[in-house]
């Protein structure tokens, strides 16, 4: 199974998109596989490289001063326990992440079919990384729905990504750091063509949502949101992360010197 899984390595790219910029223009996703004419991101693992600061986030408008110092002091407190550093130094300092629900859920759609190879089976193991995650205690929950227009979450299923990875997903997000968009795809193939296991499909599904509700990526291998995962479960650096996230208020905690 060992082999099977190292299949699923995972060489994701968590796309950065392009919050809305002031000028009010429409998101540009710059996924490199849906959107070929968009901006393309190296398509290295997104762990090795940090993204540049863009354009895009320096117009984010900061939280005020007594909420930088209180994410600040959060992030300090919880140390280790998290990888939530890893999000704010690939976003430029925002906390990005979907805006409080008051107790409703994301509205998800998981499309059938899409690629030689799929099963229904499969549905059932996004339905069981959904389950992980909405389990974890964040205050995240996922219905879903048949209609993809009111969507929050997308879900579909390709054959495989040109390049190596098992799965990808594209987030749009406002200037406020409120996540308003995800399209999580998923390969059914290794690039190289083979099948990939059920228990790597779920890995690699439970990885991609961790990325849909904000998460970044963790550089310790025992965690779900490390890049090339290789399991399923989520650790409790994945659960303290996420509830971290869920704690703060979305927005840009870059240092503005005051004058
Ligand atoms: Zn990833």
């Amino acid at each position: 199974m060992t082999g099977l899984l190292l299949l699923a390595v995972l060489a994701d790219r968590l796309t950065r998109l392009a919050s809305v910029s002031l000028s009010a223009s429409p998101p540009a996703a710059a996924a490199d596989t849906a959107h070929p004419g968009a901006a393309r991101s190296a398509p290295a693992r997104v762990s090795s490289v940090p993204p540049p600061p863009t354009a895009d986030t320096r117009g984010t408008p900061t939280l005020d001063r007594l909420a930088r110092l209180a994410v600040r002091q959060q992030l300090a407190q919880w140390g280790t326990q998290t990888y939530l550093d890893s999000l704010i130094s690939t976003t430029d300092s925002v906390v990005r992440r979907w805006p409080d629900r008051n107790g409703q859920p994301l509205r998800v759609v998981l499309l059938e079919g899409g690629a030689a190879g799929y099963a229904p089976r499969m549905a059932g193991l996004v339905r069981q990384a959904l389950d992980r995650w909405a389990g974890a205690g964040v205050g995240v929950t996922f219905a879903e729905i048949p209609d993809s227009v009111e969507a929050d979450i997308v879900i579909r299923w390709i054959d495989r990504f040109d390049i190596d990875r098992a799965g990808q997903t594209d987030l749009t997000w406002d200037q406020f750091g409120r996540v308003r968009r995800a399209t999580i795809s998923l390969a059914l193939h290794s690039t190289a063509g083979a099948a990939l296991s059920d228990p790597a499909l779920l890995s690699v599904a439970v990885h991609e949502t961790g990325h849909a509700i904000g998460l970044p990526h963790s550089a310790d291998s025992n965690d779900a949101m490390f890049p090339s995962t290789r399991t399923s479960a989520l650790s409790q650096r994945d659960v303290r992360t996420a509830q971290l996230l869920y704690q703060l208020p979305p927005g840009s905690v870059r240092d503005v010197p005051s004058h």
